[in-house]
């Protein structure tokens, strides 16, 4: 079959019923040429060897960059695009730094610690290593499911461990002085996937790296970090707040890519029947699908991208059965990824594709962190994944070597995507994001400031000295010390408690142990979920999904910490209502606002779920509501909210002010994320005609994290560019009076009532610093 043009192919899906208008916009790139670069001098000849004999014979100017920083000491971050060979920069020289230092008799050469932010990546880099056949090398990865075996021995013999940073925090660092000789050899320090590390989790892994810093310094070692992210907006900026140290970009590309065709799709209205009558587009699951099947029948080799394991398998199941009808085999050429495999299963997935035996997968992003795919004719992303860097990096699996590609875009049907289709340009026109994190966060910063402590004691100043953990850590300290955490001595502050100090910390939670799921008759567990979003996803008579099947809940005890649920294929689903506060704790800047003024501050945030609705799920008919009880929940966390004086908005005849404050809460929140590198879950919001505080009308947006994760403080930074997207979207909307594309909210307390959509966009007029 001869593969058609990226252009032609998009021509069939413009074809398609209603295809036409649903095509919002095309621009194709131009190709970028290659720019090689041979092996630095000084890379070992065993190395070297590995490369030639592995197929690479020369290097791209990136390359060969980042190596040569990083061999000469300096930190370094490497920010180029997908499959641009970012793991070669790295292992030449940590690599030769391992060769070159091995004793006459085999004794351990130069250390290298790898983090990936998951088990699986650790583990494929691991086998790519091995894969490179060094003979004298010696690889360990470490992490939960290794044995004390292969523990022992990667501590006393490994030259290039590979790990996560929850392993790094739980284990290695508190158990520093068993690891001496690895420490003490530590030359290099790879941190992969960069970009990962945001919000509450980068705020973390910024203070274990510090940590990190002191035990190395301890044990007389001082590493060169080397980074590599995605395609990222400041790099530089990024590696130094996670690292603390000065950090050198690498961005200048030298991989060559073929012209790239890129399409943004906006599916078509398909009824009224969503809440309040609104209109609604087609799923974009649906819409997917049926734009995959049409790839695969062309013959072009295609991967879908969904936000979802179940968006995947729906995808996936759909296209084979469209399929089918064409051609009774085609649907075996088409599956679904969805994370969680074993590594041979990857790998047959991956060689499968190269081979052609499988022509199209369906996957969630699951799939950036352990399969390796590339080279393929067309990317279909349904929904926008969250940053500019992670689309780019999921249309970047298109295109071998100077071959044309396609990536097409599908929108789902909310206020984020539905203004990217229309503003091309900010999505395809500006430079991708810097990632966001708050290393100052004190729910964070605590708690590593106790393992430290307990650690190597800390000192007043100096490499093991309490200044590294940035300006606030010494005020954080004398409070530690204050609560009896810490002791001060006079070789400095000690933890003297009998728990473990590391347990005080866990790097992936948001708040609280979470609430385990836990299958009623058998005791089976199946999933968590967070303790903050419990009361309202898994109360009693909660409807919950996961994976796929329809889970109902039974009971939910937040002391134990269990909701035990029993499958039950209901045919509506639940929506839980609440009753929330927000109280200004402190105001730490302010500013004008067009009419209006803009803050960003601490503010205590109380939310109480007192009922629920059950609707029916083909049609979103309401069939009743339920009253609840449930606890009153407190978040203290940093939040941005702006306010109106009454004089500003009295002559502009709203129908309901207090509505249109709301929906416009509702439409910054969905836009948010293009400015923070957060999802809208992560944020929430509070808007009110008469705020008790303030005294006027005030919307606000907060952290949804404890102490804040630095996204709504990004809100306040560029709040006139992110207000002003927000009033456009509202205004460009084609709905009447609001619907998922602008103002609604899949996570609304109040059921997406009061909202006044042109109110909105009046109140957002006002903001604008036009006046
Ligand atoms: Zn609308
Ligand atoms: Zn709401």
């Amino acid at each position: 079959m001869v593969l058609l043009a990226p252009e032609t192919l998009l021509g069939r899906l413009q074809g398609r019923a209603g295809g036409e208008e649903a095509l919002a916009h095309v621009r194709t790139q131009p190709p970028r040429p290659a720019q090689t670069a041979s092996f630095p001098a000084w890379t070992d000849p065993a190395v070297l060897d590995a490369c030639v004999r592995t197929g690479v014979r020369n290097l791209w100017s990136h390359q060969r960059e980042a190596a040569d920083l990083a061999h000469d000491g300096h930190h370094v971050v490497i920010a180029t695009g997908t499959a641009s060979g970012k793991s070669l920069a790295y292992l030449l020289p940590t690599l030769t730094a391992a060769e070159q230092t091995r004793g006459e008799r085999g004794q351990r050469g130069a250390t290298t610690l790898y983090l990936a932010p998951t088990k699986a990546l650790a583990h494929d880099q691991a086998s790519r290593l091995l894969g490179l056949g060094l003979p004298d090398l010696r690889v360990a990865t470490h992490d939960g499911d290794s044995s004390s075996e292969e523990r022992s021995w990667a501590r006393d013999h490994a030259e290039f461990l590979l790990t996560n940073p929850d392993m790094l925090h739980f284990s290695l660092l508190p158990q520093h002085e068993r690891w001496h000789s690895f420490f003490a050899r530590l030359h290099y320090v790879v941190v992969d996937e960069l970009h990962h590390y945001r919000g509450v989790f980068g705020a973390h892994v910024a203070h274990v790296l510090r940590r990190l810093r002191r035990i190395c310094a301890a044990h007389g070692s001082t590493p060169t970090f080397l980074l590599a992210s995605a395609t990222a907006a400041d790099p530089a900026h990024s590696a130094a707040l996670l690292t603390g140290l000065e950090v050198i970009p690498v961005t200048d590309d030298g991989a060559p890519r073929g012209p790239r065709t890129i399409a943004l799709w906006e599916p078509p209205v398909v009824s009224h029947s969503g809440e309040h009558g609104a209109p609604v587009r087609r799923p974009v699951t649906a819409e997917t699908a049926d734009l995959l099947t049409e790839l695969v029948l062309d013959g072009a080799r295609t991967l879908a991208f969904t936000r979802s394991r179940h968006g995947a398998e729906v995808v996936a199941l759909t296209a084979q059965r469209l399929a089918r009808e064409v051609d009774p085999t085609l649907p075996d050429s088409i599956a679904a990824y969805r994370g969680g495999y074993l590594p041979e299963d990857r790998r047959a997935i991956e060689s499968n594709l190269r081979s052609g035996a499988l022509r199209a997968l369906a996957a969630t992003n699951a799939l950036e962190l352990g399969i390796d795919i590339s080279g393929l004719d067309a990317v279909l992303v349904a929904g926008f994944p969250g940053t500019r860097a992670a689309l780019w990096q999921q249309f970047g699996r298109a295109g071998r070597g100077q071959e044309p590609s396609l990536g097409v875009f599908v929108a789902r049907d909310d206020p984020l995507d539905s203004h990217l289709v229309h503003h091309p340009e900010m999505l395809l026109g500006q430079p991708v994001e810097a990632t966001v994190f708050d290393p100052a966060n004190p729910y964070v910063l605590g708690p590593h400031l106790c393992a430290a402590a307990a650690e190597i004691p800390l000192t007043e100043d100096g490499p093991l000295g309490v200044d590294l953990f940035g300006p606030g850590a010494r005020g954080a300290v004398d409070a530690l010390t204050a609560a009896g955490l810490l002791r001060r001595r006079p070789r400095g502050w000690f933890w003297t408690d009998r728990r473990r100090a590391a347990d005080l910390a866990d790097l992936r939670s948001t708040g609280g142990a979470p609430v385990t799921l836990v299958e009623d008759l058998s005791g089976r567990v199946i999933g968590t979920v967070d303790r903050g979003s419990a009361p309202a996803s898994v109360h009693p008579g909660a409807v919950h999904l996961h994976q796929g099947q329809t889970w109902l809940v039974d009971d939910l005890d937040l002391e134990t910490g269990v909701a035990s649920l029993t499958r039950n294929e209901v045919d509506y689903s639940t929506s839980a209502r609440d009753v929330t506060d927000i109280e200004i704790v402190t105001t730490a800047e302010k500013g004008a606002l067009g009419r209006g003024m803009l803050h960003s501050g601490t503010v205590r945030v109380s939310t109480q779920v007192i009922a629920y609705l059950k609707r029916r799920r083909t049609t979103g008919e309401v069939l009743g509501t339920f009253p609840l009880d449930m606890p009153r929940q407190t978040l203290e966390t940093q939040a941005v909210w702006w306010t109106l004086p009454d004089e500003a908005w009295s002559g502009l005849d709203l129908a309901d002010p207090g509505g249109a404050a709301h929906a416009a809460e509702h439409a910054s929140i969905g836009l948010l994320p293009l400015f923070a590198t957060c999802d809208r879950w992560d944020i929430g919001g509070v808007s009110t005609q008469l705020h008790p505080d303030t005294g006027l009308l005030t919307v606000f947006v907060h952290d949804g994290h404890p102490g804040g994760a630095g996204f709504s403080r990004r809100g306040y930074e560029c709040a006139d560019e992110w207000l002003r997207a927000t009033r456009d979207l509202i205004r460009s909307c084609p709905c009447e009076s609001g619907c998922p594309s602008c103002v609604q909210s899949p996570k609304c307390g109040n059921g997406n009532h009061p909202l006044d959509k042109p109110g909105a966009v009046a109140l957002l007029d006002l903001l604008s610093s036009g006046g």
